[in-house]
């Protein structure tokens, strides 16, 4: 019976409302009574399946806030499907991201809504480019960025993530004593690593697809519209982004950095749902774009979560010997001391060139 809000039943509305209320900036009330019914139906095939939500900082914030069990970076994911007692993973993000689920959690059912959600950065190296690059420099520490398949993974000394690119590198300079690591896929964080560290880099021309359309003319135009605002961007940028920024860190920096000092405005060059999702937790900070959408975590929606949990598919698995062999990679890397704090990219170094030697 349509005796709640927008012509919903009284029991749907108050079971969605406080999901309304961090996502009514977002979605409009048109909207709203399909998303909130989905919303429901969801929870509820997730108690009947023994199901949890990994939702990444990326998805659209009916997802973020309405259904996701874990939310944040595809490590801090995994992490928490590792952790978690449930039988079966839904991988509300991209393909590389529910691999890494199931490489940590091996014994686990990981299924992703759409299978075509991929990552131009992931796609950009395999396994076999990985074994051509340590033929050509033997000796060298390979760091993969998590960002990364299976089998990219299997052939990597240890993995890192944006957050903590700059600590993995020196340790892995250290430890393999030598004054030079292969730092594999990603260029652009490749050469922001390499502006705060002295241990030489080898790079991958990999690119985020996202990341890489942003420009310092871009940041010019922004402070010149918006001169109060603090403009906030991830390493997966050029590097002329990040020395025309006030702030450079991975996604779980950026958000630390806008809760702690909620400034009036902000501008986050990064993907866009991540400013929608931050704004539901930290009311009062006007978001400014611009942004730029990630088409292949925008193909993950409520309608095929719900049918991924309805019909369990779409199953993600890793050939066993691979996953050991990433384990081991991804393993090494949680196995560091954490970080007190996730990483920032510090900005008087990261206006100084640093060159890499690009494979
Ligand atoms: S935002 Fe970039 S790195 Fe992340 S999935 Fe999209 S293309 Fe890949």
């Amino acid at each position: 019976m349509a005796d709640g809000a927008f012509g919903l039943s009284r029991e749907l509305a108050e079971e969605t409302a406080p999901v309304w209320d961090k996502v009514k900036d977002f979605v409009t009330p048109l909207e709203w009574p399909q998303q909130a019914r989905l919303i429901s139906e969801i929870n509820r095939l997730k108690r009947e399946r023994d199901a949890v939500i990994l939702a990444h900082n990326y998805m659209t914030p009916e997802i973020f806030h309405g259904v996701g069990d874990y939310v944040g970076d595809s490590l801090g994911l995994a992490k928490e499907a590792a952790r978690s007692d449930a039988k079966v993973i839904v991988q509300a993000g991209v393909h590389f991201m529910a691999e890494t689920s199931k490489i940590l959690s091996p014994d686990k059912t990981v299924l992703i809504p759409d299978l075509r959600a991929g990552c131009s950065l992931a796609s950009s190296i395999t396994g076999a480019d990985v074994r051509l690059i340590k033929e050509r420099h033997p000796g060298l520490p390979v760091v993969t960025y998590v960002n990364t398949t299976a089998d990219v993974k299997a052939e990597t000394d240890i993995c890192c993530t944006s957050a903590n690119a700059v600590q993995v590198v020196e340790w892995a300079a250290k430890e393999w004593g030598v004054d030079k690591v292969i730092l594999i896929p990603d260029e652009y964080l490749a050469r922001n690593v390499a502006a705060q560290t002295t241990v030489g880099i080898i790079a991958w021309a990999g690119r985020c697809e996202v990341h890489e359309r942003f420009t310092a003319d871009d940041i010019k135009e922004m402070r010149a519209a918006y001169p109060g605002a603090e403009i906030l961007a991830h390493p997966e940028c050029p590097e002329e982004v990040l020395a025309a920024s006030d702030f450079a860190g991975s996604t779980a920096a950026m958000i630390d950095y806008v809760a702690a000092r909620k400034p009036k405005q902000v501008v986050m060059i990064t993907e866009c749902s991540m400013a929608s999702n931050v704004k539901g937790d930290v009311p009062g900070v006007d978001f400014i774009g611009p942004c730029n959408l990630c088409p292949h975590m925008k193909r993950i929606t409520l309608e095929n979560i719900r049918d991924c949990l309805r019909d369990m598919k779409f199953e993600v698995t890793v050939a066993p010997e691979m996953a050991e062999r990433a384990a081991l990679a991804v393993q090494r890397m949680i196995d560091l001391p954490p970080p007190s704090k996730p990483a920032r990219y510090d900005l008087v170094k990261a206006r100084h060139h640093v060159d890499v030697e690009l494979i």
